[in-house]
């Protein structure tokens, strides 16, 4: 196991506890390692500063960020544009990750998020979470699908059903060192996830044996740990699902690497596991009940995609909008023509009310809320726009935009897995409509 490392969030935890927020905010970039001092992007989303304003009825809007929110925001932001920044064309091109990207977000304390300081993580928000994904994925949106899947599903998972054994084992080091992926869906069992065909097998010794693909698996070929959902019973049906803490030591195959049109240094692999022999302290909560922790958790993590795709958009529009500002055509700033501002302010009122149904939807998770439908919302909106815009995008660029130099097409190919990944556009429609169905009693 590792020593703890997370600077950035334990600092900013820590400070937050002794300093004005000027000064916390102050300290949260220093913590950044980062050439020095570059000035950071202007943001034109609809975050203020969350000490800009206070509401008289104690109510706030959606932009309203708590400090170490506000902080995380500003510190994710240099560190995106710093560090992943200069290498995203490359990445992309390579499709592969760089282990220095992986190695920085750990360092940076990014991946334990939620996971409280015990763990050896931040114990911050699921906005906090939700935030650190938008801001990495306006620079790459493979790097924010990496912290993505790591902290919303395969830490999620452990911190709200593992045993404390469990908890205690796995997630210090899923802090500070080891990568985590979680294999749900099969070649055969996509939309229709709980007709897997893997299988989970109790031995003589009581310990599990599994066997099976998993498929389409984000993280794999990087990653030492899996959430694992395996069939015990057939004759049970979903009910006969149970979940797993697998580490690939354990036997892990990883097979075929993905060739994809979009989010190309993000790995997703085929997984197989032939035999695998899993302690029986490493089942997930109870027995067949894994079926619920996969939906409960995925409702959660709909939520980080559509920050992923707010955040696609907003870099999309940004790169697109301020070489539209320097272009001169008919000697004039291209984005100074009607035809091209209507366009933009059209694009940049979509961007918005995608970011408010995030932002929302994560409201009332942490609330404790219902939060399945807005989530669904949120995340077949946001994939509609970041296409949509980034799309525009390229457009407004003209040529340019349409060649890899600029990287504005990236966008546009990364946009699309929004519409498919943790459930289909379709299958977040019928999630609505079952539930709009209900509230309305019919
Ligand atoms: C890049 C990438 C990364 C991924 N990462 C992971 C991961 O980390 N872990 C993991 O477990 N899985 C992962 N997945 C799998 C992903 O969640 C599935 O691809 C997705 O759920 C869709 O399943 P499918 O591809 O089998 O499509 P299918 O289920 O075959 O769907 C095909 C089409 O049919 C439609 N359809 C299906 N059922 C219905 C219905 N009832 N009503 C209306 N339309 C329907 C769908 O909307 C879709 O348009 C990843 C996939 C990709 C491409």
């Amino acid at each position: 196991m590792a020593s703890l490392r997370a600077p950035l969030l334990r600092a900013a935890g820590a400070a937050s506890r002794r300093a004005p927020a000027s000064l916390r905010i102050a300290s949260a970039s220093r913590a950044v390692a980062s050439p020095a001092a570059a000035p950071s992007r202007a943001f034109s989303g609809s975050a203020c500063r969350s000490n800009d304003f206070e509401s008289p009825f104690g109510i706030n809007s959606l932009a309203k960020l708590s400090d170490e929110e506000e902080m995380l925001r500003e510190a994710v932001r240099r560190f995106a544009t710093e560090v992943v920044e200069p290498k995203v064309r490359e990445m992309d091109e390579n499709e592969k990750m760089d282990p220095a990207i992986i190695k920085g977000l750990f360092e940076q304390g990014l991946m334990g998020i939620e996971t409280s300081q015990d763990h050896g993580g931040a114990g911050c928000s699921f906005t906090a979470a939700i935030i650190v994904i938008e801001e990495l994925a306006k620079v790459d949106a493979s790097v924010s699908v990496l912290c993505d899947v790591h902290n919303t599903l395969v830490n999620t998972v452990l911190r709200k059903y593992a045993s404390k054994e469990l908890m205690d084992k796995y997630l210090p080091q899923l802090s500070t060192e080891v990568l985590g992926s979680f294999a749900l869906s099969e070649p055969s069992s996509g939309s229709d996830a709980f007709a897997m065909k893997t299988t989970c097998k109790k031995d003589s010794n009581g310990d599990w044996i599994i066997n099976g693909s998993k498929m389409w698996i984000t993280n794999s070929a990087e990653a030492e740990f899996f959430i694992v959902f395996a069939q015990g019973d057939p004759s049970k049906g979903y009910k006969g699902i149970s979940a797993f803490a697998v580490e690939k030591s354990m036997g892990v195959e990883i097979a075929k690497k993905e060739q994809k049109l979009g989010i190309k240094a993000s790995s997703t692999c085929t997984v197989n596991f032939d035999d695998v022999k899993v302690p029986a302290a490493n089942l997930i909560g109870e027995e067949g009940k894994g079926y619920k922790i996969a939906i409960e958790i995925l409702n959660e993590g709909r939520v980080g995609i559509g920050a992923q795709m707010v955040g696609i958009a907003q870099g999309a529009y940004e790169k697109s909008v301020r070489y539209a500002y320097d272009r001169t055509q008919f000697g004039k700033p291209v984005a100074s023509f009607q035809g091209m501002q209507f366009q933009m302010a059209d694009a940049a009122t979509e961007i918005e009310a995608a970011r408010l149904l995030v932002y929302n939807a994560a409201r009332l998770k942490e609330e404790g809320r219902p939060f399945t439908k807005q989530a669904a919302m949120a995340k077949i909106y946001s994939s509609q726009v970041a296409q949509s815009v980034s799309g525009s995008a390229i457009e407004w660029a003209g040529g340019v935009g349409f060649t890899r130099e600029t990287g504005i097409e990236k966008y546009w190919r990364d946009s699309k897995i929004g519409a498919i990944y943790e459930g289909t556009s379709n299958i977040q429609r019928q999630t609505i409509a079952k539930l709009q169905e209900k509230e309305m009693g019919l």
